[in-house]
Order: structure tokens, then sequence, then C-alpha cells
């Protein structure tokens, strides 16, 4: 796991404020991601995370740290929100709202963020503009990484879990150094239920249903950069912080008359 910065507000809610950022820019980055599952999204959200000093504001996140947590301190949207997830329902829009609105001052730090997993669906992303714009902040970028179906498969069905330390390998691309065993701590490797080729034929094309509108939405706007995610994480991130460096300074440039 990368050297992440400590993500409390976001993590733990409002009433946990987190220490202030350590290396504020005069223009920090502020980025949406969008990836479909198994294009490698999680691990250019850590490289970012760590090169840039950027917090990554994943709503997963928010729900898996409350379902981690003392139930007596969950709020109702949460307790809520817990449910859905369960099911592997996508949570109501109001109800995400509600929870990303509780951490505004994350969308207001100086260090800027990377939001991951939110919006989700137009309605989310109207919201999104709304408090942004009433805060006068500007999104950066909107990042969408692309890769075939076919090569998603590939990695997906090839990933093997520790369900104890959740370390992550691939039985070609990364593999431990004993056969189904964690390098880490020694536990037995687990290949996730939904991560069999069936399941993830299901999720790309939930994926697609539910995200294209999103993209359309960004396009329109003039926000979206797309990158290929083909080749190693070092790869991917040079391509991807080089797409967003070049959008932002195409922002900032005065407009020709
Ligand atoms: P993720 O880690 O982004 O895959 O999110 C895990 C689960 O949390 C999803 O399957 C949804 O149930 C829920 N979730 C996370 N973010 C959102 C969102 N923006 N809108 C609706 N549901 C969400």
């Amino acid at each position: 796991m990368t050297d992440q910065l400590p993500r409390h507000t976001w993590l733990e809610g409002p009433g946990v404020p987190c220490p202030p950022h350590p290396d504020a820019r005069a223009r920090p980055l502020r980025i949406v991601l969008l990836g479909a599952p198994g294009v490698g999204k999680g691990t250019q959200a850590e490289l970012f995370a760590e090169r840039r000093r950027v917090c990554q504001l994943s709503t997963g996140d928010v729900f898996r740290a409350a379902k981690a947590a003392d139930p007596c301190l969950r709020t109702p949207a949460l307790e809520e929100a817990i449910g859905y997830m369960q099911r592997g329902e996508l949570v109501p829009d109001a109800t995400v709202v509600d929870i990303v609105k509780e951490r505004i001052d994350c969308l207001r730090c100086e260090g800027g963020f990377m939001l991951d997993g939110f919006p989700r669906t137009v309605a989310q992303a109207e919201v999104l503009d709304e408090i942004l714009a009433a805060e006068k902040v500007r999104l950066d970028a909107v990042l969408k990484f692309d890769l075939p179906t076919g090569r998603i498969v590939d990695r997906l069905s090839g990933r093997r879990t520790c369900p104890s330390c959740k370390s992550v390998y691939h039985v070609e691309a990364q593999p431990p150094t004993q056969a189904g065993v964690c390098d880490k701590c020694g536990h037995a490797l687990v290949q996730r239920d939904d991560d069999r080729p069936e399941a993830i034929r299901v999720r790309m094309q939930a994926y697609e249903t539910s995200t294209a509108p999103l993209v359309e939405y960004y396009a329109s706007k003039g926000l979206l950069v797309s990158v290929s995610a083909e080749g190693t994480p070092e790869e991917i991130y040079a391509r991807a912080a080089a797409a967003v460096e070049a959008r932002k300074a195409a922002a900032a440039a005065p407009v020709a008359t």
C-alpha cells in the first residue's frame, strides 16, 4: 500500500478534521477518475496519491470504512448506504450526495482532490457541479482509463487476492513466490467470485450502461481526457499525468481572439 495522506474527514466524517495538508500547492490537482472494473484505476489512484500528494476520495472507501466502524457511530445515511453496497446495488443518488456534502471540506482542501467512484451517475455529476461552483472550485480534468473488454477479462480472471492482508496478485503478470500463497502474510490466496469471467462480463455491461452517459456529460464540457490503460502501471501513469497536465495547461491558456 502506498503512503496515502490521512483522509480522516473523508473516511470518518466531518467531526474528524485532517491535519493541514503538508505541501499545499498554488494550483492543486482536482480530478475525477473513471474506468471500468479491472482497468487498473485503483493502482493509478495510488500512484497519483503518492506522487501528486492528492487525497483519493473514494465513496466506496467511505462505505467500507463505515462498515468496519462501530455501528453506533454510523449516520442513518451511511447505514442505508451499507445495505445497498452489501446487496451489490448502487446507493441512491440522494444518499450519496448527502454523504459527499457532509465531507465538503475535502472538496475545499487546498491540497486538491481525486474523486474515485463519485460521481457515478449524471444526477450525481450535476450536484457535484453545483457544489464546486458554489465553492468557486474548478475541475482540472475527468480522467478515463480505457482497455478493451477482452483484456479486462484476462486481467481480472487472473487476479488473486489475499483475504487476510488484502494484497493483490496476478497469476501471470505478478505471481506470488509460491503459487497460491500470499508473500506478505502466508495466507492462501483466493479468486473473488466477481473475478470469474462470466461475472466480469456482467459487471462490464453494468459499468458501460451506467457510466456511458457520464462520459458524454464530461466530454460535452471539454473535461474528458481518455488514456489507454495498456502497459505497465508506470507507463500508464506517465501517460495519465501528462494528459492531465496538458488539459490543465490548455484550460489556463488565454483564449485567442
Ligand atoms: P466501489 O469501491 O467504487 O466499487 O464502490 C463499492 C460500492 O459502493 C458500489 O458497488 C456501490 O454499492 C457503492 N457506491 C460507491 N460509490 C457510489 C456512488 N457514487 N453511487 C452509488 N453507489 C456507490
